[in-house]
């Protein structure tokens, strides 16, 4: 195989939405950058969203193709959130983060150097900075989120809202779930005026509910609830790890669901990868250190509490999760902001996990009690 060589101040292996965000607010500062994947044309098909709060000012309001200024939740009772929630226009992303000056190579990246990135195609691509962005992978051993969704107009979900604009979380058993079952949530939200996205969701698990349990819930749910969706109606299957792959201290600076941007108690990455994009790229143009940037030590304790409370998650006994939930949701509105968006501000992680624990019954808080002390995935952010 003949071996080719290109460079580029930045290159950066995974074109999804953190390694495209990163390679855009590059390109804004005034950075050459190569993107590297094996299908960089491959047009994204998820539904993304994020609270409003986590999308950057760089990215036009367009982007988000609903919002929802009141989800509902239902834990032990229906409530609302006072937080705005934006479901992404999956196809615009993809083009705001398709920069015409951005070069990609359309190969797998099988070698990474701190410099360089050698290439299934024999490509040898050399930069300044390398940055791998290429997501997590699915391992026996990781904690995973899981979900089987349909697709049907807003009259044929109408029954399951019961009047809401959109659940961003109901735990409401009548899924044919009982008691003792790993428990899902229905994850309710319009796509846009005509569409609305209802999917039966496994927040996390190891070994997660299989995707076929996951559907044969859901249709139990709708049809519990005279929400009858069409057969054809399409489909949203979500799997992935919350966890990114164990890392080696200090040697490639990973970015996106593969730096551990995704917070494992919720599974969400994408509105902390376009939030973090622009400090990112800034340090590489000012010749600093990204990872130091991203990860302080504020941000390495909030990454620690938050394994913490994945494994608490992990460990509760399946018929308090709602009750778990129901806790949570009833905190003020900042605080539920502070620990599922906050990346630096540990004291605040840390009141929100001390509050639950105090306010749980003290069978529960024996178990969130042992949660430092599980064995969790390792993750390096050092
Ligand atoms: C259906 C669905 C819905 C979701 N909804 C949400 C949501 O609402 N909000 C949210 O925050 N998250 C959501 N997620 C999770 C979200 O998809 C991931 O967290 C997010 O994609 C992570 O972005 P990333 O760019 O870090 O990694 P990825 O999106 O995984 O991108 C990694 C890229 O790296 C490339 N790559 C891998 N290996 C190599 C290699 N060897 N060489 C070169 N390239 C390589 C891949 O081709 C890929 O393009 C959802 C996931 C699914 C499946």
């Amino acid at each position: 195989m003949t071996s080719r060589i290109q460079t580029a101040d930045v290159v950066i292996v995974g074109g999804g939405p953190a390694g495209r965000a990163l390679a855009t607010r590059c390109i804004t500062h005034d950075l050459s950058v190569i993107l590297v994947d094996p299908h960089p044309s491959r047009t994204w098909t998820a539904t993304y969203a994020a609270w409003e709060d986590e999308l950057p000012a760089w990215l036009p309001s367009e982007v988000a193709s609903t919002r929802i200024e009141r989800p509902s939740v239902w834990a032990e009772g229906a409530t609302t959130l006072n937080r705005t929630y934006c479901v992404l226009n999956t196809s615009l992303l993809q083009s705001l983060l398709s920069d015409s000056s951005l070069q990609f190579i359309a190969t797998k990246a099988i070698h990474l150097t701190r410099d360089s990135v050698f290439c299934a195609d024999g490509t040898h691509v050399v930069g300044s900075v390398v940055v791998d962005a290429r997501g997590t992978t699915i391992t026996p051993r990781s904690a995973q989120q899981t979900a089987f969704g349909i697709v049907v107009n807003r009259a044929t979900a109408e029954p399951a809202l019961d009047g809401n604009d959109a659940w961003f979380m109901d735990w409401r058993q009548d899924n044919g779930t009982h008691a003792g079952d790993q428990p899902s949530f229905l994850y309710a939200v319009p796509l846009d005026s005509e569409r609305m996205l209802l999917e039966e969701t496994c927040l996390v698990g190891r070994p997660p509910i299989p995707l076929s349990e996951l559907k044969r819930r859901l249709h139990i749910r709708l049809d519990n609830r005279g929400a009858i969706a069409p057969e054809d109606s399409a489909v949203e299957r979500v799997r992935f790890s919350v966890e990114p792959p164990p890392g080696q201290r200090g040697t490639i600076f990973r970015f996106g669901a593969r730096g551990g941007l995704t917070h494992p108690g919720t599974g969400y990455s994408v509105g902390a990868a376009l939030n973090e994009a622009d400090l990112a790229a800034s340090a590489i143009a000012h010749g600093g250190d990204p990872q130091r940037e991203l990860w302080p030590y504020s941000a390495r304790g909030v990454a620690a509490l938050r394994r913490v409370g994945l494994n608490a998650l992990l460990t509760l006994d399946p018929d308090d999760v709602e009750a778990f939930f129901a806790k949570f949701f009833a905190l003020p509105a900042d605080q539920q902001r502070a620990y599922l968006s906050d990346r630096r501000d540990a004291a605040a992680t840390a009141k929100v996990m001390v509050s639950i624990m105090a306010s749980s019954p003290r069978r529960v808080r024996k178990t969130l009690m042992a949660a430092p002390f599980r064995r969790t995935n390792p993750v390096d952010q050092d």
